[in-house]
């Protein structure tokens, strides 16, 4: 939860530009997240929150500027330098250094809750069977499922199967977590469950940025707070700074309709 300064970032976004055909989705953003910092990201639908955690997890290539994620560049103006061509190897190693959490919980439906968790440790990793089941079965222990290794997701609650979805990305021993609006699908008496586990995890010291419009999982546990909208970064601050004491009359209006 402390964020360590005097450090390379974990997340360094210089200038980012997206553009959807004619849409100008992301117009230039700047973000440093510093290992350990949680940051939440929040803003109006359609804002752009989405498209920029998927730039951060190459998931989306970028049309402007330069991303560096463990300081590795990942994002870069495809129209500029050759200097930073990647293969597809470099990208799937620091993809694997990143976590994402969807809304929706994307588990392999076909899978028991064990299979989904020591799938990529197993694929990607090449990991012997039974160290990946160890710590699979370990992180089951954490997020309080360890007795529904057997099961299959359907046979889960939605806010269970995002537990397993939190303890699957975990599996992969990311330096950085994703989470893209981890509660809005769960029913309202399931979304502290989820909630309680993403606490936890960043009280353990995980560098986490969260699209969420949960203001008092915001206020409460992450420490900066960024509002965007329309493809900029209208303001940024503490959590409880901005929360409380929005200066931007966009924050404010934002604030005034999900609080
Ligand atoms: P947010 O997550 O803040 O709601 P998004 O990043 O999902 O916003 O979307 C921002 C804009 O980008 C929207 O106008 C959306 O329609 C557009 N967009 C997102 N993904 C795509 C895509 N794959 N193709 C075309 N347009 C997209
Ligand atoms: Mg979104």
């Amino acid at each position: 939860m402390t964020a360590t300064h005097n450090v390379e970032p974990m997340v360094k976004a210089d200038a980012i530009c997206k553009n959807f055909g004619s849409n100008q989705v992301l117009k230039g953003i700047d973000l440093h997240v510093q290992p350990g910092e949680v940051v939440c990201l929040i803003g109006p639908s359609g804002s752009g929150k989405s498209t920029f955690l998927r730039c951060i997890n190459h998931l989306e290539t970028v049309d402007g500027g330069r991303m560096w994620v463990n300081g590795k560049i990942v994002g870069y103006d495809l129209k500029g330098s050759k200097l930073y061509e990647q293969s597809h190897n470099d990208v799937c190693r620091s993809r694997s250094e990143v976590g994402m959490v969807f809304q929706q919980f994307n588990l392999f439906p076909h899978m028991t809750v064990l299979e989904n968790l020591i799938e990529a440790p197993r694929l990607v990793r090449k990991e012997k069977k039974a160290k990946a089941v160890a710590r699979a079965m370990s992180l089951l222990e954490k997020v309080g499922l360890a007795e529904k290794a057997q099961s299959y997701p359907r046979q889960l609650s939605g806010g269970q199967q995002q537990r397993v979805a939190i303890a699957r990305a975990l599996c992969m021993e990311p330096q950085l977590m994703l989470f893209d609006e981890p509660t809005s699908a769960l029913d309202p008496e399931l979304v502290g469950e989820v909630l309680k586990v993403m606490k936890d995890l960043a009280n353990s010291g995980m560098t986490m940025v969260v699209v969420t419009h949960e203001m008092n999982f915001a206020r409460d546990v992450a420490d900066r707070v960024v509002f965007m909208a329309d493809g900029y970064v209208v303001e940024q601050g503490p959590a409880r700074e901005v929360i409380t004491n929005p200066q931007n009359e966009r924050t404010k209006a934002f604030l005034a309709s999900v609080l």
